[in-house]
């Protein structure tokens, strides 16, 4: 027999041992939290040694949910809560022989003893555990300002777990509540916000920011202003609420019409069980963990939400509520339990979310990050079309990449659009994980047909733009940018064709359009700064060559163009009641 054979032939697991074995050798495994980490952790343990001992305390009624789909349920795209719930205590004890004992919590650690102590949440009656190793995943809770008058009322919800979300819906139903108020624009905020108003609800979405979604730069976030403005959510930035009664919100001077609230500003790491057994906190407030998350007890362990990790591109401690991060972390500490190493790279952040018919998604660092954090970065932002235009389902994508200046290090990305931002953005979650530069990207080969993408790539062009002010082949200036120029009487010219003039341009711009630039080209001032645009900047980065390659040094290129400009100024000049800088929008 070959080696290949003997090895196909080997068992899978090694040879059973005898009880006396197992009742020597049998490690006994306690999990905090029953849902995305220590559902995960529980899980691994229980491949990796199939002799464990492994009990999971969950305090709420459910043990592995999915707590990302539940806003789904609101909308009733998700027809069931029952589906929600994806593993019961039955099926953990079934599939795994993993005792799940749920509306079961763990009020205290006691770690001479090594025990935990447990109370049923049903009858009050408390006992104790004992565990040789103890997995921490108790997530985080929603924050509830107690400073907010009324924030304990009836009316006022949070959403976390599959009761949340059971005993909101039934409220709006019993109540026929038609006006709700969202408080807070993040993933959360925003996925509620669009689910209560696909079921028809009146949302106001109150945000105490000047944007909604962190993740994404101010540039970027306008596009999705102007998608919930289009879709009648009614937005309230800068906005922080003070009060919450019977039928409205109070914010400054504002009364907000709302039958019901939900409360979506953040989410704190559950930080009591390991702060009362004198574990160490991190500085960023969340439980502090090692390379293999282990807390500062070697035989307690801490993943998900509730711990500080390691941000890669800042090399500093910080906080981030994701799933994927936490089921990453949850293996980590199950392979390290069991003896298997990991290597922790930390984490660079990607996420991503659905606004109505807009695709959204982030990864790395966002301009403001990278800024904060120290980089000499810039930017580019792209319009490109995200399959073949004759593809009747093209879209344009707004694409934003952030490197670092002069290495041309990748740093971060956004993508917003109807097509498959996601896939863009997962793209640049790679390169930046494997420290990609902008020649990598501008090189790296991606699969192509006309119906996914086009030949050059959305992320390919945003390399090839990025180098180009790299390698300073020409000026730009970025779309925050336009409205001065344009209030100040900068010369603009707009080199699109003069019927996509006519639909609508800057105010006192010139339009030479690119087909007409080598003709009237003495009209462009040498003596003064020019700044060119058209569309989506592809035709002026070509009359910007032209202009250059006839001795022109003053002209620079408006980055995004008047699709940039449009998107970018829409939502404020029209929340604001201000004076556009364009004659008519145009989004096409
Ligand atoms: P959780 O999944 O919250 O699990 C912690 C569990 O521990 C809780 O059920 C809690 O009851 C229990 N617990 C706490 N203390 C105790 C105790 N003392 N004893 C017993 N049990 C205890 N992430 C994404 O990446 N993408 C998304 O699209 C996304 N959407 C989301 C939408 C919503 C509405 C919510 C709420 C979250 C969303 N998230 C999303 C975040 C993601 O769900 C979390 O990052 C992830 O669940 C964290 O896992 P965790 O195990 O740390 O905490």
């Amino acid at each position: 027999m070959s080696a290949l054979e003997q090895n196909l032939s080997a068992p899978d697991f090694p040879e059973r041992l005898s009880m006396d074995d197992l009742e020597v050798n049998m490690m006994k495994l306690v999990v905090v939290g029953g849902v995305a980490g220590g559902a995960s952790a529980a899980a691994r343990v229980r491949r990796l040694d199939a002799k464990a001992e492994i009990v999971m305390f969950e305090r709420g009624e459910h043990v592995s949910f999915s707590n990302c789909s539940l806003p789904y349920y609101l909308s009733g795209i998700i027809g069931e809560s029952s589906s929600l719930i994806l593993m019961t205590p039955e099926k953990f004890k079934m599939q795994h022989d993993i005792d799940a004992r749920v509306n079961s919590e763990v009020t205290k650690i006691d770690r001479k003893q090594k025990t935990v102590t447990v109370k049923n949440t049903l009858t009050g009656e408390t006992y104790e555990e004992k565990y040789d190793k103890l997995v921490l995943a108790p997530g985080a809770m929603p924050v509830l300002p107690k400073s907010i008058k009324g924030i304990d009322a009836e009316n006022v919800f949070t959403i976390r777990n599959v009761t949340d979300i059971c005993a909101l819906k039934a409220y709006l139903d019993q109540k026929n509540a038609e006006n709700i108020a969202v408080v807070g624009g993040g993933f959360i905020g925003i996925e509620v916000a669009e689910n209560l108003s696909s079921a028809g609800k009146k949302v106001k979405l109150i945000e105490g920011t000047e944007q909604i979604l962190a993740s994404f730069d101010y540039d970027m976030v306008q596009i999705l202003h102007k998608e919930l403005d289009d879709n009648g959510v009614e937005l309230f930035l800068s906005t922080s609420v003070t009060a919450i009664e019977k039928d409205c919100v109070l914010a400054g001077d504002k009364k907000i019409e709302a039958d019901a609230v939900v409360m979506a500003i953040g989410v704190a790491p559950e930080t009591g069980l390991a702060k009362q057994a004198g574990l160490k906190i991190g500085e960023t407030g969340g439980i502090w963990v090692n390379h293999n998350y282990q807390t500062s007890d070697p035989d307690i362990y801490a993943v998900g939400d509730a711990v500080e990790s390691y941000n890669s591109l800042t090399h500093r401690p910080g906080r981030l509520a994701l799933a994927g991060p936490a089921q990453r972390q949850a293996r980590a500490a199950a392979d390290h339990i069991c003896g298997i190493p990991h290597n922790n790279k930390g984490y660079i952040g990607s996420s991503c979310i659905r606004v109505f018919s807009q695709n959204a998604a982030a990864t790395g660092l966002n301009e403001k990050a990278a800024k904060a954090a120290g980089y000499n970065c810039d930017s580019v932002l792209i319009f490109p079309t995200d399959k073949v235009g004759l593809m009747p389902d093209s879209h344009y994508m707004a694409f934003k990449l952030i490197f670092e200046v002069p290495t041309g290090r990748i740093l971060g990305a956004q993508a917003i659009g109807k097509g498959a931002a996601d896939k863009r953005v997962d793209t640049i979650a790679a390169m930046i994980t494997m420290n990609a530069d902008l020649e990598d990207l501008k090189e790296l080969e991606l699969c192509y047909s006309p119906v996914f993408s086009t030949a050059k790539d959305v992320v390919n062009m945003a390399a090839m733009v990025g180098l180009n002010i790299l390698y300073n082949c020409f000026s730009q200036v970025h779309v925050s940018e336009v409205r001065k120029l344009a209030e100040s009487g900068a010369y603009i010219v707009d080199v699109r064709e003069s019927a996509e003039f006519e639909n609508g341009h800057i105010k006192g711009a010139h339009n030479i359009p690119l087909s007409q630039l080598r003709q009237r080209m003495d009209e462009i001032p040498r003596d003064i700064p020019v700044y060119l645009h058209c569309r989506s900047s592809q035709r002026s980065y070509y009359a910007i060559c032209a202009l250059q390659g006839n001795g022109y040094t003053n002209v620079s290129n408006i980055s995004g163009s008047f699709l940039g400009i449009c998107l970018y100024e829409y939502f404020n000049d029209k929340s604001e009641n201000r004076s556009p800088i364009v004659d008519r929008y145009n989004f096409n």
